[in-house]
């Protein structure tokens, strides 16, 4: 059996999988997201309660956002719980078993690359839009990563100066990584929040801000349209530079129905001339695929720093 968990900036996902990769049981839970202790206690609640129902021990692969530094150690600003902390190898020592750690974009790629939207692509890039933006890339069918699970951190690479140009008064927001105009700064969620407080909008979630878009609101339209062109911006400067066969968007924003359209219309405004934009696919496991990817991880370990116990 394979479980996967996903570990995200509110909440963490565990999903028990078969060995063909279909889900048998999910769950969601808040992540206690300053509490170690307590982060531990649930990740391994979850695990032993699911050996017990399946009656065996299950691997596990972990997502979690962020990079490793030299020591193991996770440099995930976003989840001031796990940030700084020896995360995988905690949990290997708790569960006693060999534990298989990547990126939380990885584990999403990995698994719209596996039967997903993104399946059979040369070359593939993910970036997710939730609470971080997390980048991934898979090459000839292995997701592309250093010893440190940095490689496609496409989230912290700075909005351009062609955005700049079209919008002068675009603010340059700071990042949680500790720059500023970082993409993430701009199109994850309390991204998309920020926009809308610039276009005039009061402090809402990215939730309310497209309700308040379908009902009509001139700031939420004039927000959605800055979103999309700071996303094109980013996205376009991606293609030009690596020249994806396919791109899957994932996170919360990219399951928005809304989105596609009008991002494939402001594209070509962002792309070196003759580059031809790659088709950007909506995930096939939606909000599903961090969880799948991890449990994807447990099964075919290809990452250079999967743990084994
Ligand atoms: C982190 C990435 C992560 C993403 C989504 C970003 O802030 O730098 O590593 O993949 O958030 O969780
Ligand atoms: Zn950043």
């Amino acid at each position: 059996m394979l479980y996967g968990v996903d570990i995200g900036g509110t909440k963490i996902a565990f999903g028990v999988f078969d060995e063909h990769y279909h889900c048998l049981e999910a769950s969601q839970h808040a992540t206690p997201a300053h509490d170690y202790a307590a982060f531990l206690e649930l990740v391994t609640g979850l695990v032993r309660s699911a050996d017990q129902r399946l009656g065996g021990q299950g691997r596990v692969g972990v997502g979690f956002p962020g990079v490793l530094n030299a020591d193991q150690r996770i440099l995930a600003p976003n989840v001031p719980a796990i940030h700084g902390r020896d995360l995988l190898g905690d949990l290997r020592r708790r569960l006693k078993r060999p534990l298989h750690g990547d990126n939380d974009a990885n584990c999403f790629l990995l698994s719209e690359y596996h039967g997903g939207a993104v399946a059979g692509s040369r070359l593939a890039l993910g970036l997710t839009l939730g609470t971080g933006v997390g980048g991934a890339l898979i090459h000839d069918g292995r997701l592309v990563n250093s010893r440190r699970g940095g490689s496609g951190e496409f989230g912290h690479g700075a909005i351009g100066a062609g955005l700049l140009t079209r919008y002068p008064d675009l603010p340059l927001f700071d990042c949680g990584c500790g720059r500023s105009a970082c993409l993430e700064a701009y199109v994850s969620g309390t991204g998309l929040a920020r926009l809308y407080r610039h276009c005039g909008g009061p402090e809402r979630d990215g939730k309310a801000i497209v309700a308040a878009w379908q009902q009509g609101e001139a700031e939420a339209g004039r927000c959605l349209e800055l979103y999309v062109e700071v996303l094109a911006a980013g996205l376009g400067a991606l293609m030009t530079q690596l020249d994806p066969d396919a791109l899957v968007l994932g996170g919360s924003l990219g399951e928005a129905p809304w989105l596609y359209d009008r991002l494939a219309a402001r594209l070509p405004a962002y792309l070196m001339q003759g580059i031809t934009p790659a088709p950007v696919c909506s995930p096939v496991f939606g909000g599903a695929g961090g969880v799948r990817g991890a449990a994807l991880l447990a099964a075919r370990p290809d990452s250079p720093f999967s743990m084994e116990a």
